[in-house]
């Protein structure tokens, strides 16, 4: 059961209508931590194992347009992935205390590097469907920015359309307070929800950002190929910046700059890294620049 209920994590955070078949290496994390998971994880904040990972946004000069902030946990030894305790927070709410942690820890950062000289324009951070429900949201994001002195234009919250947002009326005020308040959105994962074309008309935004399933195979498939050209000539027609993720080889990044794709992010850039490590800096020197 508990290997079924670990699978049920994987698939409901891989979006709707996902199976996940529990495989062999799944088992220590799971036996480890599932019987425990929750009990483990409750008050990891409080012990302060929860990381923040960051990944560069480059635009075609090769510059940044910015860096997301990626959630992983500290337990123990291992580093563990956010598809694999997210899931959790949000179904026991603990994501809104976390998803304050994750901001306040992510403009912190980016008020440091600015401390430091390192130009690095944009914080991107992820928000999930249950904080934007919450009807503090604005309040928090707002806080967070005058705490570290980050103005509004430097923040973009990225919301993910995979997951099905079950009040509207709740995210949609959260979305339009936000926005008003000089924050920008971007619309993650966009093509895998139920309802793309839905939420791209009904929320402002001023970023898209291409799934990376579709990026994955964009050289060796026709249709991911067509889809993602699809994609970034909508982001064009509607003026947002568009962002592919997952770009791994020098192929598809030279695929979408040809289709005119603003801003690539992915392992072929960097990994993400500690805040310790400057985006883009020595590691990342020789990596390439296509223009
Ligand atoms: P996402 O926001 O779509 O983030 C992109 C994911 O792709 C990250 O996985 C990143 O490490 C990974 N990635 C980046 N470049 C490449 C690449 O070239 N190839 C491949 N295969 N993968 C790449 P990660 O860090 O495991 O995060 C997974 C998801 O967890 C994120 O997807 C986001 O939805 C969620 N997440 C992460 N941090 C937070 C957070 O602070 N709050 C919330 N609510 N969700 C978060
Ligand atoms: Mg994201
Ligand atoms: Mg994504």
């Amino acid at each position: 059961m508990q290997c079924a209920d670990q699978a049920m994590y994987r698939a409901k955070n891989a979006g709707r209508g996902r199976v996940r078949v529990h495989r062999p290496e799944h088992t220590d994390t799971s036996t480890r931590t599932t019987p425990s998971v929750t009990s483990t994880l409750q008050g990891a904040l409080e012990r302060d194992e929860y990381r923040l990972y960051f990944q560069p946004q480059v635009d075609a000069t090769g510059s940044l347009f910015g860096v997301e902030a990626l959630l992983r946990w500290q337990s123990g030894s291992e580093l563990v992935a956010p598809g694999d305790f997210i899931p959790m927070l949000e179904e026991n709410g603990a994501i809104v205390q976390v998803g304050r942690w994750v901001l306040r820890r992510a403009l912190g950062q980016l008020r440091q590097w600015w401390s430091q000289g390192v130009s690095v324009p944009r914080m991107a951070v992820n928000i999930s469907p249950v904080q934007l429900e919450t009807p503090d949201l604005c309040d928090v994001v707002t806080d967070a920015l005058r705490t570290f002195g980050i103005p509004p234009s430097a923040l973009e919250l990225e919301v993910t359309e995979r997951v099905v947002m079950s009040n509207h009326a709740a995210c949609s005020t959260n979305i339009e307070r936000i926005r008003a308040s000089g924050v920008r959105l971007a619309l993650d994962d966009f093509g895998t929800g139920y309802a793309s074309l839905a939420y791209l008309h009904r929320y402002p935004m001023d970023t898209l950002k291409v799934d990376q399933s579709f990026v994955q195979d964009v050289t060796t498939n026709a249709k991911s190929a067509s889809i993602v050209g699809s994609i970034i000539d909508l982001g064009r027609r509607l003026n947002l910046v568009t962002i592919a993720e997952g770009v791994e080889t020098t192929a598809q990044a030279e695929f979408l700059r040809r289709e005119g794709c603003a801003v690539l992010q992915g392992y072929l850039y960097d990994r993400p890294r500690p805040g310790n490590v400057a985006p883009l800096s020595d590691t990342t020197l020789n990596s390439p620049t296509i223009a």
